[in-house]
């Protein structure tokens, strides 16, 4: 039998059988799994009896179990240790899971059965947590259309044909056009202030291009090298107005004609579906809930902030005019002359900081802040099966010495394994009928690997994402709930970064950093005058930071909030989003909309703000611990309630139920150093 289906896996408590099966068999595991789940659809559907929530609702929660084990399996190994075999799998697979959910949504005899659920829900006497199943079953439906006319449904069908090309179109202008842009560079002494490895990469870059010199373009990392450190200022601002002229000019790759269809069809098909613009739509699933909610809360993050950008600007411009006689700064003056005063102000080099950081100390340092939180312990399990080496599995153990989740590890760099860190999951937990299905979730990363005479040492940077992607998996770990559709991180978009960010304080607190910030050499704890560097340094121009990220989420609101007459022109429409946003001067010329893939492109369309929202609850609710000490008890328990609920209870109730309020933004504005 093919091991992948042979479930539930007679593994120690039923983690993934890594040694028993190959590539080669998830491609019909797969299969044969999407048949059973079908199976399952139709006992419900072709069910004979009155539509219940059991026969209904929950069994169809619980249908295509298997299904859920497999895919999960195969796609974490497809972002942590993929090859070319695994990669020829997804390609086939993934079309078939899409079609497969979409019958799921699509089906009017399921939707049926479900509608008669929802609309009879008072009968069923439901606890709370199946009412909340029940709502967001029945959304699940209805936002994708199925409450439609026949006629509806088909024309809702084709905007969203329609949208997905043009998003699509929108990304391929603007990559078309950072392709196509090169700034060369024949005369070495244009090349003042940009540091070695700046240089080799645009020689690279130049040598790739058959060009005698040097090479920058509009790609990341070439870019802002350039705008760091290139000292010839003419240049930066060819490069800067070059950038942001980006599927702004006159030719094929114009993305203004594109913006103003995109923004149309998504308020046609908010209005289809019944809601008055499509940034209602969005926030209906989101802890703002709603359009109005957001401005406000951009809106007097504005207003607290203004003040504290405007002198940001004032002091880099006093700077760049004492040093260089600048009279008036520029965008492209920006990084250029922050990067000068941050050496200047706030030295502080990785290599000063990452003897403090050994890996194995600070993860040890996060587990004990858990325990001193939660009452959770981390037991080494090397029974467990991985899929590498480097792997390390822990069972989590509550203060009755219970299993309640299993925790996997993987921190190097390997082929196979993608960039970035994150948390993941094999099951997410769900207790149903007296049986309790433990999380088994796991943080992949790539930090700096140890070599023969030095163990991994942390940069700062690693450390605070160590301790963010620990965060989700507390969240992850600690899921108390009866359905694993609603367990641990399966919580609304600006709610999910709650528990992760919240993590990251421990990273600046004296209190929490004698636990495990101990030099690996010598055992001396970080001394304090470091601790303060790192906050000044994290503090440096955050005023600006944020006056750019509230208008990057204004604008985002403007093309999305609003019921559309006809937008004219897509530059004026941009200025007036940006009113009183803006510290530089406008460049003509640049446009932020029409290279904003966030929103055109990528899913954060009403959802720029998220990034702010998420800060201000995650520094409201650690003041909240630091008013009671960042260890105490009674605050924690409250915490873990949050944490432990998952999905299960709208996200503003179970943040109030912790807070006693709802959110604010005073601590976020002093962690910044806006307010004191
Ligand atoms: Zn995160």
């Amino acid at each position: 039998m093919n091991p992948l289906l042979d479930q539930p896996f007679s593994t120690p408590f039923q983690t993934p059988p890594f040694s028993k099966f190959s590539t080669a068999d998830f491609k019909p595991a797969i299969e044969k799994a999407i048949e059973e789940a079908k199976e399952e659809i139709k006992a419900i559907v072709d069910n004979t009896a009155s539509p219940s929530f059991e026969n209904t609702i929950e069994a169809l929660t619980l249908s295509g179990e298997k299904l859920d084990r497999i895919t999960s399996i195969f796609f974490n190994l497809n972002s942590a240790e993929t090859n070319k075999e695994i990669q020829k799998t997804a390609q086939e697979v993934s079309p078939l899971l899409s079609e497969f959910s979409n019958d799921i949504v699509l089906n009017e005899n399921l939707f049926s059965r479900i509608k008669s659920v929802y609309d009879h829900k008072e009968s069923f006497n439901l606890n709370e947590e199946q009412q909340e199943l029940l709502r967001k079953t029945f959304r699940r439906f209805t936002r994708n259309g199925a409450n439609l006319s026949e006629e509806d449904k088909t024309t809702l069908r084709e905007i969203d044909k329609k949208l997905s090309k043009l998003s699509l179109q929108f990304g391929e202008n603007v990559l078309a056009e950072t392709n196509d842009y090169q700034l060369h560079i024949t005369n070495q002494a244009d090349l003042a202030g940009l540091p070695d490895y700046a240089m080799d990469m645009a020689q690279q870059e130049a040598e790739k291009r058959g060009l005698e010199g040097w090479v920058f373009t509009l790609h990341m990392p070439s870019y802002l090298a350039f705008q760091k450190f290139a000292d010839q200022r003419e240049l930066r601002e060819k490069l800067y107005k070059a950038s942001g002229a980006k599927a702004f000019q006159d030719n094929e790759r114009n993305n203004e004609n594109i913006i103003k269809e995109i923004v149309s069809l998504r308020y046609q098909r908010a209005q289809l579906l019944g809601y008055k613009t499509h940034a209602d739509f969005v926030l209906e699933e989101r802890m703002a809930k709603s359009p109005q909610k957001v401005l406000d809360f951009l809106n007097d993050l504005l207003e607290q902030s203004i003040e504290f950008a405007k002198k940001d600007i004032q002091s880099l411009a006093e700077y760049a005019e004492k040093t260089d006689g600048i009279k008036e700064l520029m965008p492209w003056d920006h990084a250029y002359y922050a990067e000068k005063v941050k050496k200047e102000q706030f030295d502080l080099s990785d290599e000063e900081l990452k003897p403090y950081f050994e890996l194995n100390a600070v993860l040890q340092g996060a587990f004990s802040i858990a325990q001193r939180l939660y009452d959770i312990s981390f037991v080494p399990n090397q029974q467990i099966e991985t899929y590498h080496p480097d792997v390390k599995v822990f069972e989590v153990k509550d203060s009755s010495n219970e299993t309640i989740g299993i925790f996997y590890t993987d921190f190097f760099p390997r082929e196979g394994k993608r960039a970035g860190a994150w948390m993941t999951n094999y099951r997410n937990g769900s207790k149903m009928n007296g049986v309790h299905k433990i999380p088994q979730i796991s943080i992949v990363c790539n930090f700096t690997q140890p070599t023969k005479d030095k163990p991994s040492l942390l940069t700062f940077n690693e450390l605070t994402t160590l301790f963010h992607e620990f965060g989700h998996a507390l969240h992850g770990l600690l899921a108390n709930t009866q359905y694993e559709a609603l367990a641990g991180t399966q919580v609304s978009w600006d709610f999910v970064e709650l528990p992760s960010q919240f993590m990251e304080n421990y990273c600046y607190e004296p209190e929490a950093l004698a636990l495990f910030a101990k030099h690996y050499e010598t055992g001396e704890v970080i001394p304090q005058a470091l601790i303060d560097k790192i906050i000044a340094a994290a503090q440096f121009l955050e005023g600006y930071q944020m006056s750019r990220q509230i208008s990057f989420g204004k604008l985002d609101m403007a093309w999305h909030a609003v019921e559309i007459s006809d937008i004219e022109d897509v530059d004026a429409y941009e200025v007036k989003a940006f009113e009183g946003t803006q510290v530089y001067p406008k460049v003509e010329g640049t446009n932020m909309s029409t290279a904003f893939s966030h929103i055109f492109q990528g899913g954060y369309s009403s959802g720029y703000y998220s990034y702010k929202w998420a800060e201000v609850l995650d520094a409201d609710a650690f003041d909240y611990f630091k008013q009671n000490g960042i260890f105490d008890k009674a605050t924690a328990d409250k915490f873990k309630t949050l944490l432990s609920s998952g999905g299960t209870v709208d996200p503003m109730v179970l943040y109030k139920n912790f807070r006693g309020r709802e959110p604010q933004q005073d601590a976020l504005l002093k962690r910044v150093g806006i307010k004191s």
